[in-house]
């Protein structure tokens, strides 16, 4: 990464060759001039995977060039999970992205780690509790106050704590009851009783307005769901939007950088069981199960599309999202991977906003009610103890979930970093005046994630349930599976395909 002083003696001798760019914000006070570097992108290599959409999807196998035991297909949480429990067999994973960690993985800027996604771990009960303690993490809760609604409006407090006090005080007691309640939509789906999936059957909006909750909180809620879910509640499951809703009630915990940490511990200890267990860069196209034999997995290296490679393994695990695990499994039930190949999927972007001056205190995650370009924005350093944290410096995560997908897409793909930070960062300066007014953004670093996560649309739950996570020796183990986005769900789907193995 070039400093902001290079990129701005570089302004004239063609920036974009060093993958950063200055953009001066038009108009605003004398100190709203200052321009700020665009960072490369990180996040999501488009090409491999369009590669494998244009052909490479029915391209032949090569011969194989050596077999394992387990071969796990995508790095992400999942497929990290899935390795680490495994670290006695001879397990390789494959995974496209120079880095593994899928949407948990972490940046520095200065000495702030932040995330360029996942940020936050909510459940620390059974397996989840165990889990972390195999990797000798202690989850530590982000102190209170945990976040903030922002009305953009100068001068006004949190509504939650002034007009909407009842109706948010309703909504926590109407969660908390659920939470206790036998019937809660938890995970693992698989256990669901018959009033959670009745749940699923109805969109969040719906059953909330059903059980009397405030029209007026619906604006939080619609930003919450579509951070946090793909879509406005009306969109989203109720059986999703309850489970995910239901941490106002309870603390959240976080690392520096966010869910990276957790891949990290992860990918330490799946290398320090054996060298060259992870292979970074290498791209599946395709996956062939086989009864009782080997399945076979093709795979090439993201910088290479044209020579395929091979590899047979006792268990393919497959812990890409099912979207592309659909288009790469061959040979299964045609209505399986229809099923997974036609899920909605979510786009999002994220900018990394790094401020040089003060940082004011800021609350862990503020929610901007009404905002356009943006959903809400953690600042990296709350989960630092206040004597830990920078004095003259800080960077803020800014989410930005497209509410529509496709065109959201689009506009990743074509890349205009520029177009896409100016609006979020004009909207940013209207939500936290206190935040520009004691420090100066000095750069924004975009992250794109073209297919994040599959839209927890009412009746997901029923479908994950219906979708097959097993065909012969090649087993699905993604988030996706539980029909939530989160980190427990890639736990739970590693589980149980861990589980399996085991049991030969
Ligand atoms: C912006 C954002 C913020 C989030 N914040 C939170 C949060 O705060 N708390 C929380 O609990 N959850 C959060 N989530 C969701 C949660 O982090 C994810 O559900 C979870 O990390 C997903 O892990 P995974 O392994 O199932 O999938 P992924 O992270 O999707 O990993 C899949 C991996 O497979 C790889 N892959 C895909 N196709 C191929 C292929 N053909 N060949 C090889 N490799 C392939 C990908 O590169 C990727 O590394 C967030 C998600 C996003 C996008």
């Amino acid at each position: 990464m070039v400093t902001r002083r290079e990129a701005i003696a570089g302004l004239g001798a063609g920036l974009g060759a060093l993958g950063v760019g200055l953009i001066l914000p038009g108009g605003g006070a004398a100190q709203e001039q200052q321009p700020y570097v665009l960072g490369d992108w990180t996040g999501d290599s488009f090409a491999p995977m369009h590669a494998i959409r244009d052909g490479l999807s029915r391209a032949p196998l090569p011969p194989p060039e050596r077999r394992v035991d387990v071969a796990v297909i995508g790095g992400g949480l999942a497929g990290l999970a899935v390795a680490s429990l495994l670290q006695d067999r001879d397990v390789i994973v494959l995974e496209r992205e120079p880095e593994p960690g899928g949407v948990a993985k972490s940046k520095r800027w200065r000495d702030v780690d932040y995330a360029l996604g996942s940020a936050y771990i909510v459940d620390l009960s059974e397996p989840f509790s165990r889990f972390y303690d195999t990797l000798g993490l202690a989850p530590r809760p982000v102190s209170a106050p945990v976040d903030r609604a922002l009305t953009g409006v100068a001068g006004e407090g949190d509504p939650r704590d002034g007009k909407w006090r009842s109706a948010y005080d309703d909504l926590k007691a109407l969660l908390r009851r659920l939470r206790e309640s036998r019937d809660f939509p938890g995970m693992p789906i698989s256990e669901a009783s018959a009033p959670a999936l009745a749940l699923d059957r109805l969109s969040l909006f719906d059953f909330l307005r059903g059980e009397h909750i405030e029209a007026e909180l619906f604006g939080l809620i619609d930003a919450y769901c579509l951070s946090a879910l793909g879509a406005p509640a009306d969109e989203i499951s109720a059986y999703a939007g309850v489970n995910f809703l239901s941490e106002i009630n309870a603390p959240i915990y976080a690392f520096p950088g966010g869910n990276a940490a957790i891949a990290r511990a992860m990918a330490a200890r799946i290398s320090g069981a054996g060298e060259g267990r992870i292979v970074t860069g290498a791209a599946v196209y395709a996956i062939e199960p086989a009864e009782g034999g080997y399945a076979r997995v093709g795979w090439f290296d993201a910088l290479h599309p044209g020579e395929p490679r091979c590899l047979e393994a006792r268990w393919a695990v497959v812990a890409a999202p099912y979207f592309f695990a659909g288009r790469i499994l061959r040979g299964v039930d045609p209505a399986a991977t229809a099923a997974m190949t036609s899920l909605r999927q979510g786009s999002y972007l994220v900018a990394n906003c790094c401020f040089e001056g003060p940082p004011p205190e800021l609350h862990y995650d503020s929610w901007a009610l009404g905002a356009q370009s943006f959903s809400d924005a953690i600042s990296a350093t709350a989960v630092l103890p206040a004597a830990e944290r920078p004095k003259d410096h800080s960077v803020l995560t800014v989410y930005a979930p497209f509410r529509d997908p496709r065109a959201g897409r689009a506009r990743l793909l074509a890349g205009d970093r520029a177009a896409l930070a100016a609006p979020i960062v004009e909207e940013l300066r209207r939500f936290l005046p206190e935040t520009f007014g004691a420090a100066r953004l000095v750069e924004a670093r975009l992250t794109r994630w073209g297919h994040h996560h599959t839209i927890a649309a009412p009746g997901i739950v029923a479908t994950m349930r219906a979708v097959p996570k097993r065909f012969g020796n090649v087993l699905l183990a993604h988030s996706d599976g539980q029909g939530m986005p989160a980190v427990e769900s890639a736990i739970v789907e590693a589980l149980s395909a861990v589980e399996i193995i085991k049991r030969g």
